[in-house]
């Protein structure tokens, strides 16, 4: 019999036995001992009642620490009813306290990945506060860690960006709204959360555009670099079709023919190579090169070229830089372009090229140095782009492909090394590229 029930019922068998055992006595007693016995009847239901009330005090504490989320003091009591009453709290603390743990771990988690994604995402309310905002979503709209982001309406300029926003606060989606804000190409998606607000993904288009707008161009500089020493060919293939022609005009119309048709093989050659290098698939097969013996190869078939301009080619080789870690084939590339373009622009009948070889920094410089026309500053920078020409009709009368500095950057980069250009209008240029050591020291 549990605890409580036994006092209640001792109480009243003790009052009960009271009253009947002094009613036998005298009539006149009954109402003293009622008295009394209700007395005794009364201190010991508040006996009871204090056994059984003190646990449940001290466990309605421990629920409202629960509730306040501190730590709970749990009661002893010894009654069964209220112990297994502690219990049940006790396991309640202890899963809420898991599940507290396990949620705690869930958003430290979730915010993580939110964090690292490479897609800005913002959160907003239903009036449109913002309420999170990932570290992409700041950087992509120029915002500071801390600094403080107005209301989503307010958070873009442009007219597409904000329309979107009152979209998906208006409780409609918004698929790849794409604007530009200050030379970053921005895409919006976004999506109401019902009753709650909004998330809105922004996505950095800047680079894929602008591989776009470079793939736009190769195609076109392509497509008009081939156009014209084919329409040239078709003009005068057609002329020759005539039987009449005069045996010496036609010579030179055959001439003009090879010529173009030799533009257009030199032009697919470089742009088969530097599709080969720029895919990947071409990695350069390094070995130690005697340096002074590669140029001297390279630019052997150049002297005849050299001489009918007048030009002196030179080459200086620092004692400690007679070896270097190439690929043959690239190495003899680079001379090959470099003093191809030298010798292109240095003045008729006094021309100088020079290649100069010293150890720069962990490698080898291979610089080629003119005195020719010079590149202005501001072409300077674009000028190992691919068809960038500073003068395209010259470039092209003299043969040029306008690919060879960018066959050079990419071949010298494909060893780990370098290129720069330095120039001065009228007084000279003068290419740099730096090729590293082996990896294992061996050049
Ligand atoms: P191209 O086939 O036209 O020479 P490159 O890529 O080799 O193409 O060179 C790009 C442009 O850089 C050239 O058209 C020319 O305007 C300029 N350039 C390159 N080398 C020299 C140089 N040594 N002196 C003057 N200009 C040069």
């Amino acid at each position: 019999m549990r605890l409580a029930t036994r006092l209640v019922l001792g109480t009243f068998t003790i009052v009960i036995l009271t009253i009947v055992g002094l009613a036998w006595r005298s009539d006149q007693t009954i109402p003293a001992v009622v008295i009394i016995a209700l007395a005794i009847a009364l201190v010991v239901a508040w006996f009871a009642g204090r056994a059984i009330a003190q646990p449940l005090v001290v466990l309605s504490d421990a629920a409202r620490d629960i509730a306040a989320g501190g730590t709970p003091r749990f009661p002893r009591s010894g009654i069964p009813e209220v112990d297994t009453l502690v219990e049940a709290l006790r396991r309640m603390h202890r899963e809420l306290g898991d599940r507290m743990v396990e949620l705690q771990q869930e958003r430290v988690g979730g915010g993580a990945v939110v964090d690292a994604m490479v897609e800005g995402v913002i959160a907003s309310d239903a009036r449109g506060i913002i309420v999170a905002a990932n570290p992409a979503a700041r950087r992509l709209l120029g915002y500071g860690p801390d600094a403080r982001l107005p209301e989503l309406p307010s958070l873009f300029r442009d007219k597409v960006a904000r329309d979107a926003v009152w979209q998906v606060l208006a409780g409609r989606e918004v698929h790849d709204c794409e604007f530009d804000r200050d030379g970053t190409v921005i895409a919006i998606n976004a999506r109401p959360v019902p009753g709650r607000g909004a998330v809105l993904v922004l996505h950095d288009l800047t680079e894929l555009r602008r591989l776009e707008a470079v793939r736009r161009d190769f195609v076109a500089n392509v497509s008009h670099e081939l156009k014209t020493p084919l329409t040239s060919i078709a003009g005068y293939a057609d002329t020759l079709t005539d039987a009449e022609i005069d045996p010496a005009l036609r010579q030179k119309f055959v001439a003009t023919i090879l010529s173009n048709a030799h533009r257009m093989q030199r032009l697919v050659d470089d742009l088969l190579d530097l599709s080969l290098i720029e895919s990947g698939r071409w990695s350069p097969a390094a070995q130690r090169i005697d340096v002074g013996l590669a140029i001297h190869d390279a630019w052997a078939p150049m002297r005849e070229k050299a001489a009918a301009r007048g030009a002196e080619l030179a080459v200086s080789i620092a004692p400690d830089a007679d070896r270097i870690w190439a690929d043959p084939e690239a190495l003899r590339q680079v001379l090959v372009n470099l003093a191809d373009n030298a010798l292109r622009y240095v003045p008729s009948g006094r021309g100088r090229v020079e290649c100069s070889v010293e150890r720069v920094g962990g490698g080898v410089t291979v610089s080629v140095a003119d005195n020719g026309s010079g590149i202005a500053r501001d072409h300077l920078p674009r000028v190992f782009e691919r068809f960038y020409r500073v003068d395209p009709a010259r470039s092209r009368d003299e043969g040029g492909t306008g690919l060879g500095l960018a066959i050079v950057r990419h071949l010298v980069e494909a060893h780990g090394g370098s290129v720069e250009a330095e120039s001065e209008l009228q007084v000279g240029t003068t290419v740099r590229c730096w090729f590293p050591d082996s990896p294992s020291g061996d050049s």
